[in-house]
């Protein structure tokens, strides 16, 4: 089968690996003739900017959770596929509440979690120094650790995944944007890119992040995904990276003003839910600067002494569906889609799941997150 993936982000360069090794186990011979395109290079997108944060740390709705936590065990095989990249950081995340209405949230999420089998602990000020010995937690907070979560390094993720989907025999066709899908009869026969030339696919898949929409749009498809445009809308936001601060942070850390983890370039990526809030398109450069300015000084309240810069504020867009949750399968004969926010936690799954799919045996887990549930 000929197969045109869209997009290297996390979610199209695991697919594309998964696809071109056929770990699904097809006969000898059997092997997809997998094509990538994509605009800029693998990572580059939503993948390389994002907080990265590996988990399944939500119990609010069980079958997500378990879809998650799925998710997680994957990604363990990948990164041990892989040898122990430097780029999957499996260190454990720690959270803390302070007020007494989040103590309690905090509390009843960790006996949620823990009924639901995920490893979720109340800790003492000595096992926090421990795992966190820089960082100053507020007396008489509530401290949460989470030790089966992690980080990923989304652009090197998404890049060594890539390579290894080129050295199976996947053709990687980069700095190239599929401008429209090829529509006949109504199915789809593949992609024109924007040098004119038609790549014509049995399969095309989808999986251009944040710019699905717009690529779908071409075949009369509309994505229910929020439009950053939109005045308040939840998808943008900001994450800011420091210049390198060695040893200052093992894993993640979540303050309720706060989230940080160590970066690619051994500093920190600093993000903040109140932050983000308030951040959208026409935010002007000032402000964004400013928020930099505004995350380094809550970084310097919990970790004293810490002496950095921001080195790189970035707005980004979420791939966010309005209701959350992944829209991952066929949508016309000839064309599947794969999107997901939390597509970091998600992508090597979804790749292994979609593997099953378009080669005749339907995954009963992505059943609740088909596109068509919103019409
Ligand atoms: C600030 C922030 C924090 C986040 N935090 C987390 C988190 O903690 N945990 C988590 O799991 N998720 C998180 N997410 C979400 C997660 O990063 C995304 O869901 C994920 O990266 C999406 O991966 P993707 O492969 O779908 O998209 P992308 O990484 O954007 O990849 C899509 C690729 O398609 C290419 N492309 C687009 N259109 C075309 C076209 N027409 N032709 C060719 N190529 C095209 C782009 O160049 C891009 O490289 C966060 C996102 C942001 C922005």
């Amino acid at each position: 089968m000929r197969i045109l993936v869209i997009g290297a982000g996390i979610i199209g360069a695991a697919l594309a690996d998964r696809l071109a090794r056929r770990v699904d186990g097809g006969p000898p011979g059997s092997r997809d003739a997998v094509t990538v395109v994509e605009e800029r290079r693998p990572g580059a997108g939503t993948s390389g900017t994002s907080y990265a944060w590996f988990n399944a740390n939500d119990p609010e709705d069980p079958a997500y959770h378990r879809f998650r936590t799925d998710a997680l065990r994957t990604w363990r095989d990948v990164a041990a596929g892989f040898g122990g990249p430097s780029w999957y950081r499996a260190v454990g995340n720690i959270a803390w509440a302070v007020d007494e209405d989040a103590k309690a949230e905090l509390a009843a999420r960790v006996d949620a979690l823990t009924r639901l089998g995920y490893a979720a602990h109340v800790i003492g000020g000595d096992r926090l120094r421990a795992l966190e010995p820089a960082v100053r937690v507020p007396r008489g907070a509530l401290v949460a650790h989470y030790p089966d979560e992690g980080f990923v390094h989304g652009g090197l993720a998404a890049e060594a995944l890539a390579r290894r989907a080129q050295e199976s025999g996947a053709r990687v066709v980069t700095g190239r944007r599929a401008v429209r899908l090829n529509v006949d009869g109504g199915r789809v026969t593949g992609a024109r890119l924007d040098d004119g030339r038609d790549l014509d696919a049995d399969l095309t898949i989808c999986a251009a992040g944040r710019d699905a929409p717009a690529l779908l749009a071409t075949a009369g498809i509309v994505l229910p995904l929020a439009d950053p445009s939109v005045p308040g809308s939840p998808a943008p936001c900001l994450v800011a990276t420091t210049t390198p601060v060695p040893g200052v942070l093992t894993g993640l850390v979540h303050g309720p003003e706060l989230s940080m983890r160590p970066a690619e370039n051994g500093g920190l990526v600093l993000e903040a839910v109140d932050i983000d809030a308030g951040i959208d398109d026409a935010v002007p450069a000032d402000r964004i600067e400013a928020a930099g300015t505004e995350l380094l000084a809550r970084a310097g309240a919990l970790v004293p002494g810490l002496s950095t810069d921001i080195t790189d504020v970035r707005r980004c867009v979420r791939p966010l569906p309005t209701d959350g949750y992944p829209l991952v399968g066929p949508q016309l004969p000839g064309l599947y889609t794969a999107v997901a926010h939390s597509g970091i936690t998600l992508g090597p799954y979804l790749a292994e799941l979609i593997d099953q799919e378009v080669h005749g045996r339907p995954a009963a887990a992505l059943g609740p997150y088909r596109p068509g549930r919103h019409v």
